[in-house]
């Protein structure tokens, strides 16, 4: 017992002297911008890693939380708990939010790397990409980007056009965030209406015709980009029923025991929904009223309309070169075929934007130019998330990226390599302010969370997420005065 205390004891007195290290009696002060995982995760690892470091973070919208809040599905819930690891960090004495502040209009990256000792950009994937096919223009062809902002709350897709007044939509891409949408799109409203999903998304919704989801992938079920987890829950949707061709799956048997465990599990699990799925999965699926069907091999080439209105996606077969197991390419093979819809929503990926004229910025990847977190050419400017590696990854390895750049920072301050003792956030608010831009801060936002929650509350929802920026801001302005 004693040598496992004195154990104890020598441990956390080595842990704290690793956390002096990190930084002298010198005051840091690190600028954060955006307010999704990326930046919660880093400064946590920042505040754990020096006692006397400070940190700001700056978000565009005056609400934090960024994909968690607007991405994260709404029949999701017990994902979004990561918000009280979140608010707990920001609750921090050392860290403040500064909400609706966008960075690269509201303040420059100059200015706020001139107030702080290191600026982190860890502002996501803020666009999606592009088929860059005839017709991709058309109303009622919406990425998934969009579509998810629509039915999330997110303020800039409000207004957005949507017509379910369809039988037949597309989905383009076999990721995860495609099985979302189809979710959202099939699920029984009774469930949607229990969620935190908008009242303006619920009653679209419940005019909805949708009777058939194709989710269509360019590549085949080996390749496909969605887990295990997302894929069962589609087959278990109440009412909906999978519609997969078995012809495309037979010949996976032969592959699956050299497959990596994950990969094999989904891989077993898509082979027996198409060859020979379960007594009680069949019982199940014989009272659907509607559909989903897996496509492979198959990429858009034309958005076919006559006039505004969507009638199908003319889509060419493929065909697969490399090595099956090895990531290998769709090639196509000319030969088309004609899928009738008359929505298609695309989901192909998130993109990241350059936010600011200064920012060394990779376009082909939509990411910030870096080296491991550290921006090409910028000393003290680090870049982590989605914006620094792509748009790809759960949470999880979102948090795996803020750690390792807040142990970087950290590093480079043991280092010397950062100039301390910078201001921080007084001088950047005081600009913010005589350009009549409005902050919101941690507790501001905690106003916008109880009357969202009040307003939950009487639909038996958790929530009812304000969707309008100047509803928000209004609330914070007559709470304070
Ligand atoms: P984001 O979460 O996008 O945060 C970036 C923040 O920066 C946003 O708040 C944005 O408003 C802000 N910002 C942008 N530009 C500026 C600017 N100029 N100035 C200031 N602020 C700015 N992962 C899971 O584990 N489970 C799930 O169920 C899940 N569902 C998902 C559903 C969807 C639709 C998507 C797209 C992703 C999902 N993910 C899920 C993945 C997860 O959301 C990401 O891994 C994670 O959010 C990436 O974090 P981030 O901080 O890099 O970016
Ligand atoms: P993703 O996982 O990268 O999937 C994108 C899909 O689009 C892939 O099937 C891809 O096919 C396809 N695609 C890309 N370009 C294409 C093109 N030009 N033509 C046709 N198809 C194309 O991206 P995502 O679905 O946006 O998800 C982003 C991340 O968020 C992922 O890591 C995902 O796991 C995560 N997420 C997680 C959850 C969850 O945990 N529940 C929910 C949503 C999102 P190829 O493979 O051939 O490129």
């Amino acid at each position: 017992m004693i040598k496992k205390n004195l154990f104890r004891l020598s441990w956390h007195f080595w842990r704290r002297s690793q956390c002096r290290n990190y930084c002298s009696t010198a005051d840091a002060h690190v600028g954060i911008v955006g307010s999704g995982p990326a930046a919660f995760y880093t400064a946590q690892q920042l505040l754990k890693g020096c006692q006397n470091l400070k940190v700001d973070i700056y978000e565009q919208l005056p609400v934090p939380f960024g994909l968690v809040r607007y991405g994260v599905a709404p029949d999701h819930p017990e994902v979004k708990n990561v918000i009280n690891t979140f608010s707990k960090v920001v609750n921090n004495d050392r860290c403040s939010f500064v909400g609706n502040v966008s960075v690269g209009k509201d303040v420059s990256l100059a200015q706020l790397k001139e107030a702080y000792t290191a600026v982190v950009l860890a502002y996501g994937a803020n666009s999606e990409r592009c088929l860059n096919i005839q017709g991709e223009n058309l109303p009622n062809v919406i990425s998934a980007r969009n579509f998810v902002g629509w039915y999330n709350g997110l303020p800039e897709n409000q207004n957005l056009e949507l017509n379910l007044d369809v039988e037949d939509v597309a989905i383009v891409g076999h990721g995860n965030v495609a099985l979302d949408i189809a979710r959202i799109l099939l699920t029984p409203l009774e469930l949607l209406k229990k969620t935190d999903i908008t009242e303006k998304a619920i009653k679209a919704l419940s005019s909805s015709k949708v009777q058939r989801v194709h989710l269509i992938g360019r590549r085949g079920p080996l390749q496909v980009a969605f887990t295990i987890k997302e894929f069962r829950e589609m087959t278990r949707l109440p009412k909906s029923r999978p519609v997969l061709d078995p012809d495309d799956f037979k010949h996976l048997a032969d592959y699956l025991e050299d497959l990596p465990r994950p990969r094999r599990r989904l891989t077993e699990l898509l082979y027996n929904t198409a060859v020979k799925p379960l007594e009680k999965d069949q019982k199940m699926w014989a009272d659907a009223t509607r559909t989903w069907h897996l496509h492979f091999l198959r990429s858009p080439v034309e958005i076919l309309s006559e006039g505004l209105s969507i009638k199908g996606l003319r889509l060419v077969k493929n065909k697969l070169e490399g090595p099956i197991k090895n990531n290998p390419k769709a090639v196509s093979t000319h030969e088309t075929i004609d899928l009738s819809c008359g929505m298609i929503l695309t989901s192909i990926g998130y993109k990241g934007v350059k936010i600011d004229p200064d920012l060394p910025f990779d376009h082909n990847k939509g990411v910030v130019a870096n080296e491991n977190g550290r921006v090409i050419g910028v000393p003290g400017l680090y870049c982590t998330g989605w914006v620094s590696r792509g748009p790809l990854g759960v949470i999880l390895n979102t948090m795996t990226d803020g750690i390792d750049t807040g142990k970087l920072i950290l590093k480079d301050l043991k280092d010397n390599r950062l100039e301390v003792n910078k201001p921080g956030k007084d001088v950047i608010i005081k600009k913010l302010k005589e350009a009549g831009v409005q902050t919101v801060s941690f507790d501001d936002w905690k106003k916008i969370d109880s009357a969202e929650i009040l307003k939950g509350e009487s639909a038996g929802k958790p929530r009812e997420k304000m969707v309008d920026i100047s509803e928000m801001l209004n609330l914070v302005t007559k709470e304070t005065s």
